[in-house]
């Protein structure tokens, strides 16, 4: 077995913290891939583990995902994530978001974080009672979804253009999956566009909603991902793109807002086997990180549009790498982060 060092080693890691406060029922990760482009950026997540090891997993993998999301977003911050583990009930909240806080603040804003799964707006302002170094406060309201859903019509525009030559939606069948904060508003995006909506959501209300609004057809969840479409927009889970969904999909291309959504890197590898058009999530969902720059950096809301517009241009760029190099797109936004980061390196 791999020694941490080693993990740490091969995944790229700047440091790794483990901390506790026993008396608050706290126990957590924070996880720092890298701060070359600046703090790092990467929400905090609740969420029971069977181990701590996976636990341990989980946030070296989230955050260094981080790193490539903003890395790929032309963000100027690292990447990093928390996890907290979910520990007996019932929890004090107060008392373990303010200790997470008193953790983060004693990095001294090489970690900036923020709501992720489990935890919510009003966990962050428990946060912020120990550290200013949070953002997503109840508070300071900002939705990222409206971002989210216009940066995955980009991607999805793009994938268009690359695989057909256009990126007129108009006639084209888009297959849904989720029609939650995203999931609804894209679903509008692609009306507007002209697409066809097929929709499917475990909420059926949710999914009956957006369908009478927009004229779309409902169908049931177990059977969006095999559904006869043009692109397979995944929009609710992570992993829903397993040997069975690469093996039923019938969309030329999928791209979609939800993170981590190859099961496992293979996956990709076997969707570019089939000649299915894969556009990298990581590339996909940035819109939401890109809004963060808002109160980040102070960006006036064109300058927000005007990057999550451009979502479009690092989608053909990494689809363009990709068929160059004979890579799956996965691997070819991971070579862009990764030569994104170099450069700046070179540069200091
Ligand atoms: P959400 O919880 O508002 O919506 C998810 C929807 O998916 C819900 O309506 C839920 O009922 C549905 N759903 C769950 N399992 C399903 C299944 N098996 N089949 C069909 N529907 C199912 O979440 P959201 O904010 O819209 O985010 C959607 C995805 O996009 C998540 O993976 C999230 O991590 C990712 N994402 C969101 C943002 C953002 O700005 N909100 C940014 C980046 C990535």
């Amino acid at each position: 077995m791999k020694s941490v060092f080693d993990t740490l080693a091969a995944m790229g890691h700047e440091q790794v913290l483990f901390c506790a406060d026993e008396p608050a029922g706290y126990r957590a990760v924070i996880a720092i891939h890298s701060t070359a482009l600046g703090p790092a950026l990467g929400g905090t997540r609740l969420l029971g583990y069977a181990s701590d090891e996976d636990a341990l997993v989980d946030a070296l993998r989230l955050s260094r995902g981080m790193t490539y999301k903003n890395a790929l977003a032309g963000m100027d911050v690292g990447g990093g994530k928390a996890v907290i583990l979910r520990g007996a009930e019932p929890l004090d909240r107060e008392r373990l978001f303010r200790a997470h806080g008193r953790f983060v603040e004693r990095l001294g804003g090489r970690f900036i974080t923020g709501e992720d799964v489990g935890t919510t707006p009003a966990d962050m302002e428990l946060i912020r009672r120990e550290t200013r170094h949070v953002k997503g406060l109840a508070s300071e309201g900002g939705d990222p979804s409206p971002w989210t859903a216009r940066g995955v019509l980009r991607a999805i525009q793009a994938a268009a253009r690359h695989r057909w030559g256009s990126d007129d939606l108009a006639g084209r069948t888009v297959a849904l999956q989720g029609c939650g904060s995203v999931g609804g508003r894209l679903a509008a995006e692609l009306h507007r566009a002209g697409a066809r909506l097929l929709v499917a959501d475990v909420a059926p209300d949710r999914a009956r909603h957006v369908a009478a609004e927009l004229g779309a057809t409902v169908v049931p969840p177990g059977a969006i991902a095999s559904a006869q479409a043009d692109i397979f927009a995944p929009c609710a889970l992570g992993g829903v793109l397993d040997d069975r969904a690469v093996q039923e999909l019938r969309a030329e291309i999928v791209a979609g807002a939800a993170n981590n959504q190859l099961l496992e890197p293979r996956h990709g590898e076997a969707l570019a086997a089939r000649g299915v058009l894969y556009v990298p999530d990581v590339v996909a969902n940035a819109g939401g990180v890109l809004s963060g720059g808002a109160d980040l950096f102070g960006w006036p809301r064109a300058e927000v549009e005007r990057r999550v517009h451009a979502i479009y241009d690092t989608v053909l760029r990494v689809l363009e790498m990709a068929a160059a190099d004979g890579a799956p797109p996965a691997v070819a936004a991971e070579r862009l982060a990764e030569a994104r980061l170099r450069a700046r390196a070179a540069t200091g």
